[in-house]
C-alpha cells in the first residue's frame, strides 16, 4: 500500500530535515519540467507555530515566511525583526487591519477587493519599498467563496497597478481541495492563463503563487513561482489558529 511521503516526513523528523525534503521536492519538479530550482520561492507557512520554530528554520536557511492572523504575523515579524526575514501576509484580510499589514509585511497574497487594495496603498510607510501584491482569484467558481472572478481580475489589476504604495506581482489561488490531480492542474493552469491574459495587455507581471505542501509538484509544473508550505515544514497544526483573538472567522468578516 502506497504511504504518504508528506506524513512520514512531518512526523519523523525536524525542521531543518523536512525543510530539505521541500526543496528536493521543489528541485524534482523543477527538473522535470525544465524549469531552474531557483525559479521558485519557497514561502514557509509558519502560521499557529511558534517563534522558536520559525528560527529552526532560519537556522536551516530559510529566508521567506507566511502568516495569515494579522495579531500573530505582526507579533512573530516584531520578535524576529533583527534577523531581516521576507514576511508574506498570505491570509484573508479585513480592512481595518490593513494597515498593521502594511506596515509590517513586504508580499500580501490575497487581495480580492479594490478596497482593501487602496487601504494598503495609502498605509504603506513611505520609508518602505512598495508592498508587493498578488490578486487572489478564484479558479473554482462555486466550490469557493474566496477570490476574485477570473472575468473581473483585469478591471482589478488595472485599478490596483496605479496605486503608489503598491506593486502588483501578480496572481494567487487555492483550488478547491481534491485528490483529481487532473483537475487540480487544470485549476493551476487556468491561473497561469489568466496571468498571461493580463500580461498581453502590459501588466508585466511575474508571480504566480500556488501550490501547497499536497499539490507544489503540480503547481510548479503549471508554472508557480512561488509554493505556500506550512504542514511538510513544520509539522501538523493545531485545527484552531492558537489566538482566539485573531481567529479566521473573523479575518474573513
Ligand atoms: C495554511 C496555508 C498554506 C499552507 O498549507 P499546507 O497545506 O500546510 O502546506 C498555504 N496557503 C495558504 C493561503 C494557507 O492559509
Amino acid at each position: 500500500m502506497p504511504v504518504d511521503p508528506i506524513i512520514i516526513a512531518t512526523e519523523a523528523s525536524t525542521i531543518p530535515a523536512r525543510l530539505e525534503a521541500v526543496n528536493q521536492r521543489i528541485a524534482a519538479a523543477c527538473l522535470e519540467v525544465g524549469r531552474r530550482p531557483e525559479s521558485v520561492l519557497l514561502l514557509a507557512v509558519s502560521k499557529t507555530f511558534p517563534v522558536t520554530s520559525i528560527r529552526d528554520a532560519v537556522a536551516a536557511g530559510q529566508r521567506s515566511f507566511g502568516e495569515n492572523y494579522v495579531q500573530e504575523g505582526v507579533e512573530k515579524v516584531t520578535a524576529l525583526s533583527s534577523l531581516e526575514l521576507d514576511w508574506h501576509f498570505i491570509g484573508p484580510l479585513q480592512s481595518n487591519k490593513t494597515r498593521a499589514v502594511a506596515e509590517h509585511f513586504s508580499w500580501v497574497h490575497a487581495v480580492d477587493r479594490l478596497k482593501i487594495a487602496q487601504r494598503l496603498s495609502a498605509a504603506r510607510p513611505p520609508s518602505l519599498p512598495a508592498l508587493n501584491v498578488c490578486l487572489q482569484v478564484n479558479v473554482s467558481g462555486e466550490l469557493s467563496k474566496s477570490g476574485v472572478a477570473p472575468e473581473e481580475v483585469m478591471e482589478l489589476a488595472r485599478a490596483t497597478m496605479v496605486l503608489p504604495g503598491l506593486r502588483l506581482r501578480g496572481l494567487m489561488a487555492i483550488p478547491e481541495p481534491t485528490d483529481d490531480v487532473a483537475l487540480l492542474g487544470s485549476r493551476f493552469a487556468g491561473l497561469k492563463a489568466l496571468l498571461q491574459q493580463l500580461n498581453t495587455e502590459g501588466l508585466g507581471l511575474d508571480t504566480l503563487s500556488m501550490g501547497m505542501s499536497q499539490d507544489l509538484e503540480t503547481a510548479i509544473r503549471e508554472g508557480a513561482t512561488i509554493v505556500r508550505v506550512g504542514t511538510a515544514i513544520f509539522g501538523t497544526r493545531p485545527r484552531k489558529p492558537s489566538l482566539p483573538h485573531d481567529s479566521a472567522e473573523e479575518d474573513k468578516a
